[in-house]
């Protein structure tokens, strides 16, 4: 099924994000993680592609799995920055043979010191893959978006037209960055509308349950913390446990406004933590079936 339809069909579509275990490590690692999530039966569960030192081939095998043994949709992310359109042809194959059709286009990053000259690139952009697998594939096409900016656009406006070209070319729905102030969200999508981007967009949620796990975020994503995480933070950063139920309790907060003020999607960033992504849905359920 093409996750598009869920958001003409639900009144807020809700997703995961897992990643495939580290280069190391077993495959067996995630089928846990999995089986745990899918008891939550999440209308969608997306798979990174090769994001935080995990393999990337993993990801169809991973995205096969939910789909095919639990039966729910899954959303393969794929990055492009340094594929060949031929590489990108077999792994479109490769997801459509699995019985997967949604897929996330991403640019991606360069990996820490990769040399390569900008004209020698198949893709520069996300909106060139975007291009491709809707050219040749009945795919149903996801993108990514930035409510706070890209932390390499000049300007929010600048990113915003960015954007705009993405999905013009065909990105079916959007996925923000994580964020952890709401009114920046609400921000962005009024601006996204009045850009003319109107296409369902999932709102990005990480529960933050450790100090290193913020640090690492803040310095990779730029997101900015609100004057309630940070009291948070300077309150509970050396009780564990406490830091744990406070992030919990935050990102619970945050997706009940977010629901109440009618978006279309929350997409839960899990961290391959079930009992975390549990504990939340417990707190919206009747939220989310009201
Ligand atoms: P783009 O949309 O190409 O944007 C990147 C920059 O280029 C922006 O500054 C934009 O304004 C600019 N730009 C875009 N199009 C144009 C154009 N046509 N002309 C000029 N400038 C342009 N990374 C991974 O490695 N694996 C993952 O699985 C992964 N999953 C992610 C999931 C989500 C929901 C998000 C938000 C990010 C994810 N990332 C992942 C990180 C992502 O790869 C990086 O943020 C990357 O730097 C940008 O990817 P993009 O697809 O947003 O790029």
């Amino acid at each position: 099924m093409h996750i598009k339809n869920l958001f003409k069909e639900k009144n807020t579509v809700i997703s995961l994000e897992i990643f495939p275990p580290k280069v190391n490590s077993s495959i067996d690692t995630i089928y846990k993680t999995i089986e745990n999530l899918a008891y939550l039966n999440p209308d969608f569960i997306s798979v990174t592609y090769g994001a935080l030192g995990s393999t990337k081939d993993k990801t169809v095998e991973i995205a096969s799995l939910i789909k095919n043994k639990y039966e729910i949709e899954s959303l393969a992310h794929l990055t492009c920055l340094t594929s060949s359109h031929d590489e990108i042809n077999q792994i479109t194959k490769n997801l459509k043979h699995n019985n997967i059709s949604n897929i996330l286009a991403l640019r991606g990053d360069f990996p820490k010191g990769y040399n390569t000259k900008e004209d020698t690139l198949s893709f520069k952009h996300a909106d060139d893959l975007v291009e491709i697998i809707k050219k040749n594939n009945d795919f149903c096409v996801a993108g990514a978006c930035y409510p706070e900016k890209h932390p390499e656009s000049l300007s929010f406006e600048n990113d915003l037209y960015n954007l705009n070209k993405k999905v013009e070319k065909g990105t079916d729905f959007l996925i923000s960055q994580l964020f952890f102030d709401n009114n920046i969200f609400y921000n962005f999508i009024n601006q996204a509308k009045s850009q003319g981007i109107n296409c369902p967009i999932s709102a990005g949620i990480m529960p933050v349950i450790n100090k290193k796990q913020i640090e690492r975020i803040v310095s990779l994503t730029g997101a900015s913390m609100s004057q309630k995480f940070l009291s948070i933070l300077d309150r509970y950063e050396y009780n564990e446990e406490a830091l744990k139920d406070a992030g919990i309790a935050y990102a619970t907060e945050q997706i009940i406004d977010l629901i109440s003020q009618g978006v279309d999607g929350i997409h839960i960033y899990t961290m391959n933590k079930p009992e975390i992504a549990k504990k939340i849905y417990g707190n919206i359920e009747s939220v989310i079936k009201a």
